[in-house]
C-alpha cells in the first residue's frame, strides 16, 4: 500500500537527539504529525501527558496490549515503550505523513506490519558525543547512562538496517536531511 511510505520510522540511540530533531522536522514542516507513544518510565521534568508520551502504569499497558490497542512495543531499560495502534492507522487511512520515533526493535516490528514504511537511523557524531549529550541532560542516573550506551552500541550495529541514515551534527541540517529524506520516498 503505497500510502505506507508516509509512516517514517526515526530511530537512534537515546541522546542522539532524534526528539529535538523530529520538533524541529514539524515546526518547519507543520504537516508532519507526531505519534505519540505509550510509556511506564517516569516523567521527566518539562515533559507533558499526552504530548511527549501517554504516561501509563505497567497494569494499564498490559491491559492495552491485551486488547489489541498497541501496534507494538518494547521493554526498554526496564519499562515498557509502544506505539497506540490508533495514533498510527487512523493517519495513514487519512494521508497523512506520520513519524514514529522509536527504539529498533520496534521500527523491525513496524517493517514487517508494514514493508513500505520509510525507516530513518539517526546517529550521534560520535559515541564520545553521545556520552556527553546524555551526561548534559541531568535527567539519568549513572545506571541508566551506562545501560543506555550499551545499547547505543547494540543499535548503532543495526544501522545498516535502515532505509537511510543520517547523522545529527547540528540540529538544523539533521532536521533538513530528514525532510529530504522523507520526500525523496514520497515522490
Ligand atoms: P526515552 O526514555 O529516552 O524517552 O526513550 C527510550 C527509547 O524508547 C528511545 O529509543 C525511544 O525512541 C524509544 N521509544 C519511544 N517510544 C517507543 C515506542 O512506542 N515503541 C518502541 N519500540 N520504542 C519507543
Amino acid at each position: 500500500m503505497n500510502q505506507e511510505r508516509y509512516l517514517v520510522v526515526v530511530s537512534g540511540p537515546s541522546g542522539a537527539g532524534k526528539d529535538t530533531v523530529v520538533r524541529q522536522l514539524r515546526q518547519q514542516h507543520p504537516e508532519i504529525e507526531f505519534s505519540v507513544s505509550a510509556t511506564t518510565r517516569a516523567m521527566r521534568p518539562g515533559e507533558q501527558d499526552g504530548a511527549d508520551y501517554y504516561y501509563l502504569s505497567a497494569a494499564e499497558f498490559e491491559r492495552r496490549i491485551a486488547a489489541g490497542e498497541i501496534l507494538e512495543y518494547t521493554c526498554y531499560c526496564g519499562n515498557y515503550y509502544g506505539t497506540p495502534k490508533l495514533e498510527v492507522d487512523r493517519r495513514i487511512a487519512a494521508g497523512r505523513t506520520v513519524v514514529l520515533v522509536i527504539e529498533v526493535e520496534g521500527a523491525a516490528n513496524i517493517k514487517r506490519i508494514y514493508p513500505n514504511a520509510t525507516t530513518v537511523f539517526i546517529r550521534p557524531p560520535s559515541m564520545e558525543e553521545l556520552e556527553r549529550r546524555l551526561r548534559n541532560r541531568g535527567t539519568e542516573t549513572e545506571e541508566s547512562i551506562q545501560r543506555r550506551l550499551a545499547r547505543a552500541a547494540e543499535e548503532l550495529g543495526l544501522a545498516d538496517g535502515y532505509d537511510a541514515q543520517v547523522v545529527n551534527d547540528t540540529v538544523e541540517q539533521c532536521a533538513r536531511d530528514l525532510y529530504a529524506v522523507i520526500q525523496a520516498r514520497q515522490a
